[in-house]
């Protein structure tokens, strides 16, 4: 028989209780998807015509977005292609309250319109209190692009040749500030940088200095750059772009920059990311001199760089909320570590698992150089691809040959799910090759 007569209609296949509650979850179009690629499958004679229905079904997507949840077991805290920083349980939860209809722009004891993110600016006037006013936006470009554009469109800022840096993904701040109409002075070379080297280049048509943070790379040697303190003492604000969203110094980070000390030193306006070392969302965030913040805040462009409810609540509940994954991570304590490698390693013995001592770095968040101590379970590197497809997929990283698995940047709550990955990924793959000393 012509197989294409034996294919299932859309409708009776849709009507199979399992897809029915899959509609109402994910929508009909996705659900409706994965029944078009069972019927192709059954028209094309790979299944039966009594499986269409639980082909349809192993083919529902988990969620109805394509963003799926991975563990990081990379070592790297803030990893760039697996989204910064993960939220604290406060923050998730804030942003599950948000998502619906909320009160983010009205005063419900006057039933009128109300200030925009009042809570989550609070919080972070609070967290830095020598920020005479505060503000945020959608990221750390956009924060520095809205100073920009807002104190120095038509004019030119100073910026030492040291801290022209590429942000990432080709994106480079000198470029930046130029799309914006802000012309660049640039000073100093590559490797060092003079007080004088500044004040020669400051005129009437300077707006600022620019100090940015190096934050991704480190240079040594033969090198000198001009602290904020000295900088300060230039006749035209200093703007500081710090980076990584540190609040307050923290002790294991001595070279980075903190948002606090920073305008201690006497910086007019700090920028920062909110999901980097502050463990929030993604934001930008602006402190600094109450009537610079203000008027950026009412300039044309804030308008184009306006954070969104989500980011809000995210924000506020991890300011208020308890310390987020990424600070514990910092602090992680690297034998309570060891014991966790150990008790995977030994949960995982047969396939030749051993626990090592590893490395975790800070990542694309900042603090290029600083080595964070940590614990990992060592594996035959042939379950590096495999871990990629299990569910929740698993991120670690080979070395000498090995897939190291990272448990600095693991909730130990998910040390279950780890080895559970392991196994599936170990029956679907076949037993691997023991994994040497
Ligand atoms: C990360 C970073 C940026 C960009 O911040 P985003 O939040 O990624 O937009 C800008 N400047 C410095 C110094 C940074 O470290």
């Amino acid at each position: 028989m012509d197989p294409r007569r034996a294919v299932p209609r859309t409708d009776r296949v849709l009507a199979d209780p399992r897809l029915t509650a899959a509609a109402v979850r994910l929508g009909e179009r996705l659900v409706k998807r994965a029944v078009g690629e069972a019927q192709e499958a059954c028209r094309s004679g790979r299944i039966s015509a009594d499986h269409v229905a639980d082909d349809a079904v192993a083919r529902l997507p988990a969620s109805a977005t394509s963003l799926r949840p991975v563990l990081n077991a990379t070592g790297v805290v803030v990893h760039t292609n697996l989204g910064r920083a993960p939220l604290s349980p406060a923050a998730v939860d804030a942003v599950t309250r948000a998502a619906g209809t909320t009160d983010v722009e009205l005063d419900l004891t006057t039933g009128q319109r109300g200030s925009r993110g009042a809570g989550a600016l609070a919080a972070l006037a609070e967290a830095v209190p020598d920020a005479g006013g505060v503000h945020v936006v959608g990221n750390g470009a956009a924060a520095l692009a809205l100073a920009a554009r807002g104190l120095a469109a038509g004019r030119d800022v100073v910026l030492a040749r040291g801290e022209m840096v590429e942000i990432g993904d080709g994106f480079r701040i000198p470029e930046l500030l130029e799309s914006l109409g802000v012309g660049l002075r640039e000073v100093g070379t590559t490797n060092r940088v003079r007080l004088t080297d500044y004040a020669d280049a400051i005129d009437d048509d300077v707006a600022f200095v620019l100090k940015v943070h190096p934050s991704n790379f480190r240079v040594s040697g033969f090198v000198s750059a001009v602290p904020v303190e000295e900088l300060a003492k230039l006749p035209v604000p200093v703007v500081a772009d710090i980076g990584s969203g540190l609040l307050a110094p923290h002790p294991r980070l001595p070279d980075e920059p903190d948002a606090a000390g920073t305008l201690r030193a006497g910086a007019a306006l700090v920028t920062a990311s909110g999901d980097k070392l502050l463990g929030g969302p993604q934001a930008g965030l602006l402190l600094g001199d109450a009537d610079l913040v203000r008027r950026l805040r009412r300039h044309p462009f804030a308008r184009a760089l306006r954070v969104d409810k989500l980011t809000l609540a995210a924000l506020e509940a991890t300011l208020r909320g308890p310390e987020p994954p990424v600070p514990a991570m910092l602090t992680a304590d690297p034998a309570m570590l060891r014991r966790r490698a150990e008790d995977l390693a030994a949960e995982l013995a047969d396939l030749g698992a051993q626990a090592v001592d590893s490395v975790g770095a800070v990542g694309g968040g900042g603090a290029p150089g600083v080595e964070l101590a940590s614990a990992a379970v060592a594996l035959p590197s042939a379950l590096a691809d495999p871990l990629r497809a299990t569910d929740p997929p698993v991120v670690g990283h080979v070395r000498d040959g090995r897939l190291l698995l990272d448990l600095l940047t693991v909730p130990e709550e998910d040390d279950a799910v780890l080895v559970a990955a392991v196994r599936a990924c170990d029956r679907t793959a076949g037993r691997a090759e023991p994994v040497e000393g």
